[in-house]
């Protein structure tokens, strides 16, 4: 596999409404589309951390700032036996996972069009679809979070997970619980809580969710051990498991039952798959998480999804469910809460140069 070119489109999307959580809000979505030419072949990923650094400390213009000096450039020219090889180099660079994430996945489309299989048959699915729920976040009225559960219900989405904070938590629960009965419903508070919050999770415990989506600021797993053992609601982590020594210890201390593994957090789908094999072999359940990103990042997240053991509904959603536009075409769909698998080699989605040229930021090219 050698890597001839690479270019790197910064793109900004309006989305359809403000998403907000515990710690901030965002109304566009950027996103660094990487086109990764290599023998003839282009391969594409995506660099997708939030605008405003509040999930994580990176954002789109650290990404950019280090792929485009550091990463493209120590890339472009060289030569690896292996798709392997190739992400294990990536994975030992020193730059931030949300970085080299749009890199290492784009390493896997060309390994699939090479091999002549989609994407999702590479990574090692038996499944053609991904089971799809979906997210909504924090708004000013109880009431405006209902209608927007209600807006996209229709589409079949498989669960509904609510952002909640302190303040706004089981009025929140009970209020969905309410209109829409005992539909599966997950809460997410992005770490916004301490263990002093305890009575909080055990009122939320008696509503019936299928879990608690990183709840506390952290990692502090001992912490989260002990939350685990006061609650019948499993819990989720998220933002806690950035590497495998994360998971390991998490485990260890049973902190959690359930892992939302995200391919940009952790920097590629080779670390996802660490993680996911280690989890099948710890019992633990699996469920993909998006930060959302645009299509190239959802689609990835879908493909990873039909993976046997993905027990929960991925949070990849219709593109428009996020964005006015994407840069995939087709788009991104959910029908009966499904998304159907695309069967042609790779990624197995068009990117326009049309589309990336009317949300083009910034490009840059880089060639031997
Ligand atoms: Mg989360």
């Amino acid at each position: 596999m050698r890597i001839d070119r690479i270019v790197l489109t910064h793109v900004r999307i309006p989305l359809v409404e403000p998403f907000r959580i515990s710690n901030g809000e965002v109304a566009v979505k950027d996103g660094i589309v990487v086109a990764l030419e290599s023998e003839g072949l282009i391969g594409h990923g995506e660099s997708s951390p939030m605008a405003g650094s509040f999930y994580s400390s990176d954002t789109p213009e650290s990404c950019w700032q280090q792929l485009t000096t550091q990463l493209a450039p120590a890339i472009v020219g060289r030569e690896f036996v292996s798709l392997d090889e190739a992400s294990t180099w990536m994975d030992r660079q020193p730059a931030s996972n949300f970085a080299k994430v749009g890199i290492e996945t784009a390493l896997w489309d060309i390994e699939a069009q090479r091999r002549g299989i989609p994407l999702h048959r590479l990574l090692g699915a038996t499944r053609d679809y991904a089971e799809s729920g979906l997210a909504v976040g924090l708004y000013d009225e109880t009431g405006q979070m209902l209608a927007a559960i209600e807006r996209h219900l229709s589409d079949g989405y498989k669960r509904v997970k609510i952002k909640i904070c302190p303040g706004h938590d089981v009025d929140l629960v009970k209020a969905v619980r309410g209109r829409f009965g005992d539909v599966p419903l997950m809460t997410d508070a992005n770490a916004s809580y301490a263990l002093s919050d305890l009575p909080v999770y055990r009122e939320l415990d008696e509503y019936g969710l299928k879990m608690f989506e990183q709840p506390l600021a952290g990692p502090a797993f001992e912490d989260s051990a002990i939350l685990q053992r006061s609650i019948d609601t499993p819990i989720c982590l998220d933002e806690s498991l950035e590497t495998f020594a994360d998971l390991e210890r998490a485990a260890e201390l049973k902190s959690f039952r359930i892992a939302n593994i995200k391919i940009q957090r952790v920097g590629g789908f080779r670390n996802a798959l660490k993680l996911y094999h280690r989890c099948r072999e710890l019992g633990l359940s699996i469920w993909i998480g998006t930060m959302p990103e645009l299509g190239i990042g959802q689609a990835q997240g879908a493909a990873l999804s039909a993976l046997d053991g993905c027990d929960y509904p991925t949070d990849v959603e219709s593109s428009l469910r996020w964005f006015r536009d994407d840069i995939v075409t087709p788009y991104v769909e959910v029908r009966d809460g499904l998304i159907r698998l695309p069967n042609q080699p790779g990624l197995g989605y068009a990117i326009p140069e049309d589309k990336l040229q009317r949300y083009l930021v910034a490009r840059q090219v880089i060639e031997q």
